[in-house]
């Protein structure tokens, strides 16, 4: 007999690609301080730390619609990340059998609420309400490494009403996809639909009403998304 629930399950969240088809969305797992730039600009010594993570919600992801500007931040930023999409987990998943977990891979706006943010570094609180909140990651479409491989360099670009903001490169990570799935496995059973945003390059800024954000990272995908008031 088929399980019956006692409210109607959730929605299962989900991401287009370019084939056409969904990616289901799992869990959303992010790297902190991944581009020394962008450490640098945030205060920190890059090369001083392992990688650090912290988490967003499935249904966070957003995609071809507006970005609403959340009221309860003055100062949200944009971050613009390579996204990978895993097909494949495990734990104490090898450095050189970690790509083969990945099914394709996108642009992703990590928005943060910097203010809320530094607020909670200062009290030791947890990150949550600055990097988790509604609608905090436009996403692009993911294609699928059958059409673009796996991205080792490349330009990783962001524009705000037509100036360059943020202009790094993939080759710039401090860690790699493949370390990043590897020590993300040691704690964390990984699976398919699992979703990881790898860092920002340098130039993190605030965003306003109106700004019109793009994205591109080379031989990957872009993204176009405009910063709304929300409702
Ligand atoms: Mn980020």
């Amino acid at each position: 007999m088929a399980q019956t629930f006692v409210i109607p399950p959730p929605p299962i969240a989900w991401l287009s690609t370019t084939t056409g088809e969904a990616f289901p969305v799992r869990r959303v797992y992010c790297v902190a301080r991944n581009y020394a730039g962008h450490a640098v600009e945030m205060g920190h010594d890059p090369d001083q730390e392992p990688p650090f993570f912290f988490q967003k919600n499935p249904n966070n992801l957003i995609q071809n619609k507006p970005f609403p500007y959340p009221s309860q931040s003055h100062d949200v930023h944009h971050e613009v990340e390579l996204m990978a999409a895993l097909k494949k987990g495990g734990r104490n998943i090898a450095m050189d059998s970690a790509l083969d977990c990945i099914w394709g891979y996108g642009v992703a706006l990590d928005m943060t609420c910097r203010d809320l943010q530094t607020h909670a570094k200062q009290l030791g609180r947890p990150w949550m309400r600055g990097k988790a909140f509604e609608s905090s990651s436009p996403c692009s479409a993911i294609r699928p490494v059958s059409n673009c491989g796996h991205p080792h360099h490349g330009a990783i670009n962001l524009w705000v009403n037509g100036e360059l903001r943020q202009a790094g490169d993939l080759s710039q990570q401090i860690w790699k996809v493949p370390e990043i799935i590897t020590f993300l496995s040691r704690d964390f059973e990984l699976a398919p639909g699992d979703i990881i945003l790898t860092g920002t390059p340098a130039g993190v800024a605030a965003v306003h009403l109106g700004d019109k954000l793009e994205a591109v990272i080379e031989g990957v995908e872009k993204l176009s998304v405009s910063v709304v008031h929300s409702d």
